[in-house]
């Protein structure tokens, strides 16, 4: 049942992937065959933490290719500490459990795999303490998140990044995507592809749900981990790139918002997005208004990495198979 938002009526949806296994309780079961009470604490108030991994299909060499998955679990046990949680399991565990997964399903193509960690107590009341914790990971199909190949148009959302004082944005908390939503919705239905938000102090912090570097008189520069934002696991592999491939200084500091109307180049890096040349923001082109030269370069070097073709960054993958 669910309520569909342009007619507002009641509907009877079918699950989307009733037949996925997914892993649940500690055990692989099939998506359909999980059920969630309505109480569930994190589904009121917002507490559970998660994370977003890619695997990519190779065709070549019928291999699938799982893209730093330690790194995403040691985040998540990361987040988890921030929340008062306790993930139950070892990032090598997290890990085999995600390739079990992913090789029950047989998945041919790329996937996005989403493990959960969430507050399960059935009860009313909002704290972190004294409460019971369940963890799923589920997996599906995935294709390109945001348009990556023309480049995108960007505003910068009237919505501010939610503050470490307030919400730590370096843990992945589901609560805080409600801040993500709200800027998201605003740029697209305001005829953009995607928001760029600033911190409360008036930074740039990132975008909806990827970080942000810029290309700037021969450095590229993206916001220090102090701006509010979640320390991306893509954005600490383009900074390795841009060193050891580019040849380019990379600086982590603070970013104005005018700096975007004026630096060369821009991008939006995520799992989810992958990498994302930005060509305008509020209106103005970024650069010549075209793909950048250096992030077109960026996005061969990453698609071949990811892709397990690169033999050099092999260590960023693991075959499923
Ligand atoms: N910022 C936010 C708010 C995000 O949701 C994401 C996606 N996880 C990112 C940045 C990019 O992080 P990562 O490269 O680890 O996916």
């Amino acid at each position: 049942m669910g309520v569909d938002t342009k007619s507002n009526a009641v509907v009877r949806k079918p699950a989307a992937h009733p037949n996925t296994w997914v892993f649940f309780g500690g055990d692989f079961a099939r998506y359909n065959d999980v059920k969630l009470g309505l109480m569930t604490h994190a589904l009121h108030y917002g507490t559970a933490v998660f994370e977003g991994i890619r695997a990519y299909w190779n065709e070549k060499k019928n291999q699938l290719f799982l893209l730093e998955a330690a790194a995403h679990y040691d985040r998540m046990h990361r987040s988890a500490n921030v929340m008062r949680m306790r993930l139950p399991y070892s990032t090598e565990e997290l890990v085999n459990f995600t390739v079990e997964l992913l090789r029950r399903n047989e998945f041919k193509s790329d996937v996005y795999v989403r493990p959960l960690l969430y507050t399960s107590s059935e009860e009313i009341g909002v704290r972190l303490h004294n409460l019971d914790r369940g963890f799923f990971i589920y997996a599906i199909p995935f294709g390109n998140y945001v348009e990556i190949e023309g480049g995108i148009r960007c505003m910068v959302s009237s919505w501010r990044r939610v503050p470490d004082q307030a919400l730590p944005a370096r843990a992945k908390i589901t609560g805080s995507y409600a801040q993500a939503a709200l800027a998201k919705s605003e740029a697209v239905e305001g005829g953009f592809d995607e928001a760029i938000v600033l911190s409360v102090d008036g930074h740039v912090s990132e975008g909806s749900a990827e970080n942000l570097f810029m290309l700037k008189d021969g450095a590229f520069i993206t916001p220090p981990v102090t701006d509010d934002i979640l320390e991306g696991v893509t954005r600490t592999l383009l900074m390795k790139v841009i060193k050891d491939e580019l040849n380019l200084p990379v600086v982590e500091r603070s970013i104005d918002r005018t700096e975007l109307y004026t630096c060369e180049e821009l991008l939006l890096c995520g799992t989810g997005a992958q990498i994302s040349p930005v060509i305008e923001v509020d209106r103005r082109p970024v650069g010549n208004g075209k793909v950048g030269e250096f992030t077109q370069e960026l996005q061969n070097i990453y698609f071949g990495a990811v892709r397990g073709d690169t033999p050099k960054y092999k260590d960023w993958t693991i075959p499923v198979y």
